[in-house]
């Protein structure tokens, strides 16, 4: 039997004039993979029953199941339902028990029952209707004689994610052969198409598991997704897959399934025992801050020292603020090593942005600094100049760390 295809079509006009942001797109599209069911189509359509209709016909003709959000409210231009019994040639019949649960919702707030309210107890004759754990209008499953669905949720993220997750999560895991999951191989210092080139053949041959590399600010990762009857079954397929990206990319790998560079560092940090202490100029505090945002963070975390303090570490930035002298690298060594030498602390990173935006960036490690980073100008806005210094800045004190532990061995 093929695998089953979902659709998800969102409604609302002000969604697609972009006033409000479609993260019930992204929760529905998460979900369904998930459940290891296939998606192919994603559409908005404004509050128009004349394209509403063309694109719940157009999805029903290339999927088995629609999932459609929005337009279930009362007033005359929630028309999602109306579309949807034409689509099945349908009527809408009054669902006494929905009424019942509508009449009831409003004694129970002490206020008048609109009239037009009535239209949300209406149902596409032989629908499955879904209770609204947390608002009033109820959801829909229609199904065809072929096997087709539309599957009908409310708008509010709220309501559709509980009404999802009570109905129509179970619904489809009836058609789900078996479940998805991934793995997060996060990677630095290799640029995107280099480590596409690394894994290629993983990735052209890749079925199952398989293989997307990505790229973000600073940092490049693989998503390894594994397809299986069981989540350990899936869980086992990834394995050698992950174990091979991370015998070819080495040390550019900082971790799998963790959340962030600085929680890796974290871990390094936390399991050879120390903090790091920092001090930047011309990053608005960005390395400090997010160390400082980890869960835990005061065990790893020591001194933290910005731009204006820094003259009193070492005299070493300029009175008149964080421009560098003429070598970043220079004045930032100097800044690593006033970490060690003056506030006598076993662990530092220093960092420097100036305002041609070229960065810099040294370690205190085992008693001296180490390798330096030094960037051009760069065209690019100041904060991800920032992000890149900051990036750079706590890989290169990862490498040092795994240095150190390597020599301790
Ligand atoms: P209501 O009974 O509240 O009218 P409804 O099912 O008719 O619910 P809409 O009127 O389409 O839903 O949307 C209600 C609200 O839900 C929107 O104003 C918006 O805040 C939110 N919403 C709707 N669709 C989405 C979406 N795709 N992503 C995120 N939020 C959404």
């Amino acid at each position: 039997m093929a695998r089953k295809r979902c659709e998800i079509l969102c409604v609302g006009t002000e969604l697609l004039l972009g006033d409000i942001l479609n993260t019930n797109a992204r929760f529905l599209a998460q979900e369904i993979s998930q459940l290891g069911l296939d998606l192919y189509f994603q559409t908005v359509v404004g509050d128009n029953p004349r394209r509403m209709e063309e694109a719940v016909r157009l999805a029903l003709s290339r999927s088995d199941f629609l999932l459609i959000t929005g337009g279930l409210g009362p007033t005359s231009d929630d028309i999602t339902k109306d579309v949807v019994a034409r689509v099945f040639d349908r009527p809408l019949v009054m669902h006494e028990p929905s009424l019942r649960a509508l009449k009831a919702f409003y004694e129970t707030v002490r206020r008048p029952m609109p009239n037009n309210n009535e239209r949300q107890a209406l149902a596409p004759e032989g629908a499955q209707v879904l209770e609204n754990p947390q608002g009033t209008a109820p959801g829909y499953i229609v199904e065809d004689v072929t096997g087709h669905a539309a599957i009908l949720l409310p708008g509010p993220p709220r309501e559709l994610q509980a009404m999802f997750r009570m109905h129509v999560a179970p619904y489809l895991r009836q058609f789900s052969k078996g479940l998805i999951l991934s793995r997060m191989v996060r990677v630095i210092g290799l640029g995107e198409s280099r480590m596409a080139e690394m894994l290629e053949d993983l990735i052209v041959e890749g079925v199952n598991p398989t293989l997307a590399p990505y790229a973000r600010e600073g940092e490049a990762f693989v998503r390894v997704t594994a397809r299986g009857d069981s989540p350990e079954e899936a869980l086992r397929l990834t394995e050698p897959v992950v174990n091979e990206i991370i015998r070819r990319l080495g040390r550019h790998v900082y971790g799998v399934d963790v959340d962030s560079l600085e929680a890796a560092l974290a871990q390094l940090l936390k399991g050879a025992g120390l903090k790091v202490a920092i001090a930047e100029a011309g990053t608005a505090g960005l390395a400090a801050s997010r160390l400082m945002a980890l869960p835990g963070a005061g065990g790893v975390v020591g001194t933290s020292i910005s731009a204006e303090h820094l003259e009193e570490i070492n005299g070493l930035i300029e009175p008149q603020g964080p421009a560098l002298p003429a070598s970043p690298e220079a004045a930032c060594e100097k800044m690593a090593a006033a970490l060690g030498q003056r506030l006598g602390v076993p662990a530092g990173i220093a960092i420097t942005v100036n305002n041609q935006r070229q960065y810099a960036c040294a370690v205190w490690l085992g008693g001296r600094t180490s390798a330096l980073i030094g960037a051009a100008p760069s065209p690019r806005d100041m904060a991800y100049v920032r992000t890149q210094a900051v990036q750079n800045a706590f890989d290169l004190f990862r490498h040092r760390l795994m240095d150190v532990a390597e020599a301790r061995l």
